[in-house]
Formats: structure tokens, sequence, C-alpha cells
């Protein structure tokens, strides 16, 4: 069984996403249409902010986010190694420089002690990532950040509808990025991404930025993008969004299954701290001999996975942040296993093939 299977939830919401579709090719208005501007009203309703602008896709939400916020050459973005190496990019490709730091153990999200630690006279924003579909610490990282005056980014690219002391992600910082990749909480049936805010002068420029910036036909107001996220992929978002609570409370629960069923085995299990929900975006383990294990739950056709097997200080293509040393977060990397998870999956499937075969992996690889 795979990782995640998209076509059992294509299934379950087929003729509504077909009417969307046809609504759309009968309109020809295909990009930065009606669709749009209703999702984009929808979705940040959804996160409890005030704007939401649709752009082409998460690694662009981050991008335009931290442009939007003035973010460039000179300034110092403190993030995470332990993410979606986008995160990363997203920040050198602004011309900023990344100033990556070690996450909570527990959590694998930022540890904010670290960050009280790195911040200088030359960072301007800081990235927590809601790693998995758990919410970063958020309270102690914007009263640090305002304190020193520096903008907070939530990378909310896998924890569509998680909540921080009752909020929402996506209306906790200066901005949030979301990602719409498919096998996302909430994805479309190809690239696309959001952006959320609250800020009416971020919420403007981004409407510039992902638009050449383009006041107006041959107005150009500053150097933008082409960046958006287009009417069709709005539409079959515009379905699923009702969705995606109860999506997100049947990953729950099946994690729940998982956490019982695996409890004993003397394996991590994800942790949820009291003040947040988690939306398993992931179901993330910790186990020894990681490596051999996946390869016998692979063999026996389990699509585990591992999220991250290299830290993007570690990677070839960023070697230039190759000095640093993140302890956490090195170790992390060696021991996470993310089993199958989504909405559709049953928990027999998870009682009797996943977790017997997880036992039997960790036994003769232990
Ligand atoms: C998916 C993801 C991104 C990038 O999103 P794309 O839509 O693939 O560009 C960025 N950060 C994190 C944490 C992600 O999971």
């Amino acid at each position: 069984m795979p990782l995640v299977d998209l076509t059992a939830n294509y299934r379950s919401i087929r003729a509504e996403v077909a009417a969307a579709i046809r609504g759309v090719l009968q309109t020809g208005a295909f990009i930065l249409g009606e669709e749009l501007k209703r999702f984009e009203i929808e979705f940040a309703r959804y996160c409890g902010s005030r704007f939401c602008v649709g752009v082409a896709s998460g690694t662009d939400a981050i991008a335009l986010a931290l442009r939007a916020l003035e973010v460039g050459a000179g300034d110092e973005v403190i993030t995470v190694s332990h993410t979606f190496i986008a995160t990363v990019w997203a920040i050198l490709r602004c011309g900023a420089t990344p100033v990556l730091v070690d996450i909570d153990p527990d959590t694998y999200t930022i540890d904010v002690a670290q960050v009280a630690r790195a911040i200088s006279s030359k960072t301007k924003a800081i990235i927590p990532v809601h790693l998995y579909g758990q919410p970063a610490d958020m309270q102690p990282l914007i009263g640090l950040a305002t304190a020193h005056g520096v903008a907070v980014v939530e990378d909310a690219c896998q924890a569509h509808g998680a909540t921080y002391q009752g909020r929402r992600v996506g209306s906790l910082g200066d901005a949030a990025a979301f990602s719409f990749y498919p096998s996302k909480n909430l994805g479309a049936y190809g690239d696309g991404g959001a952006v959320t805010t609250s800020r009416p002068d971020v919420y403007e420029r981004l409407l510039l930025l992902r638009n050449y910036g383009q006041k107006s036909k041959s107005e150009y107001l500053i150097k933008g993008e082409n960046s958006r996220l287009d009417s069709l992929q709005a539409a079959i978002l515009r379905v699923k969004l009702p969705h995606l609570d109860v999506w997100n409370r049947r990953r729950q629960q099946l994690a729940a299954v998982y956490k019982a069923a695996l409890s004993g085995l003397g394996i991590g299990l994800p942790m949820t701290q009291p003040d947040r929900s988690h939306v398993f975006h992931l179901f993330v383990v910790r186990v020894p001999q990681r490596d051999r294990v996946l390869e016998l739950l692979r063999q026996v056709g389990i699509g585990a996975a591992v999220h991250y097997p290299i830290p993007a200080h570690r990677t070839v293509a960023y070697s230039e942040l190759s000095r640093i040393h993140l302890p956490v977060t090195e170790n992390t990397c060696d021991q996470v296993l993310s089993l199958p998870l989504y909405p559709e999956l049953d928990a027999r499937t998870i009682c009797q093939r996943i977790v017997p075969a997880l036992r039997h992996a960790l036994q003769i690889s232990g």
C-alpha cells in the first residue's frame, strides 16, 4: 500500500469536481478570475486571517511573502534545516541569507531558544515550519520577533487547518505560506499555493508581486513575477475546502490507532503538545536501524518513506551552509520514518498489515 493514495480521495468527490471544472471551462476565465477570488475569501476566512493571495506553489508563497515584507539582499532569515528544501531555497531566492537553527526533539519544530541565540542586527524574518502537521511554538517565537522588530512568516505548507492555542495556522504571524501540492492535506490537481496575511500593506504588495508588479495594464510599480493560482485549481480547492476538517479529523483518528497499536515497542511516537492540534500531514515515528526497517517494509509492499533523510545544510546544493552543526536535526534525520497515512486508509489495514510488518521489521533489524 502506498504512503498516500490520491485516487481514493478523488473517488469520494468525483462528481463535485467534474461540475466545478466544467463551470470554469464554460466561463473561459482561467487566470485571476472569479473562482480564485472566491477561493481566496473562503480560505482566508477558514484560516482566520483577513486576506489570502493565491500563487503558483508553496515555494512561491514563501518567497513572495518574504519579498512582500521587503526581505532581500543583506538580510538574514532564521529557519530550520529539518524541513522540505523549498523553505531554504525560497530565502536564497530573495537574495537573503538563511540562518539555520536546531529543532525541538519532541515536536520537530523550531527551537525558540536557538532562535534567540541566532538573532542578529541583520535578522529580518523568522520562518517557523509547522512540520508534519503540528504548529511550531508560536507564542514565545512571536514575543521574541516583536521584541526585535523581526517579521514571522509561517511555513504552513504541511499544516492546513492545524491550531495553536485555538487559532488556526495562517493567522499567527505577519504572513503564512501554504502549498496545495496534490499530496498536502488540502491538495490541488497540480501545483498551487497561497499566502495568508492580515496586514493590508503585505496584501497589497502580494497582489503586485504575483502579477508582474502590474498595477493596471502596462503600469508596473515593482518587479514582480508570474505566480498565480489558476482558476481550475481554485475551483477544485473550493470543492475540497469544506471537507478539510473531516479529512483532518480522520487523519487524527488513524494516528490514534497507530499510536495505540505501536505503544510499548520502544519506538518514538509523535507527541502532540496540549496547546496545539496536529493534522498529521505525515505520521512519523522514530526507529533504530531506520534504513534497514524502511527497506524491510518496502520489500513487503508498504510505502513507508523518510522526511527528510538529509538536512538542508548537508545537501550538495547547499554546501555553503554546511559549516554548522545541528545535533538534534542530524540525529532526527537518521531515525525518522513516515508510515502510510491518508483519510481513506482504514484502521484494519493499519492494525493487520502495517503494524505487524513494522514489528517484524524491528525484530529482524534489531
Ligand atoms: C510542500 C512544502 C513546500 C513547498 O511547496 P510546493 O508547493 O511544493 O512548492 C515548502 N515547505 C514545506 C514544509 C513543504 O512541505
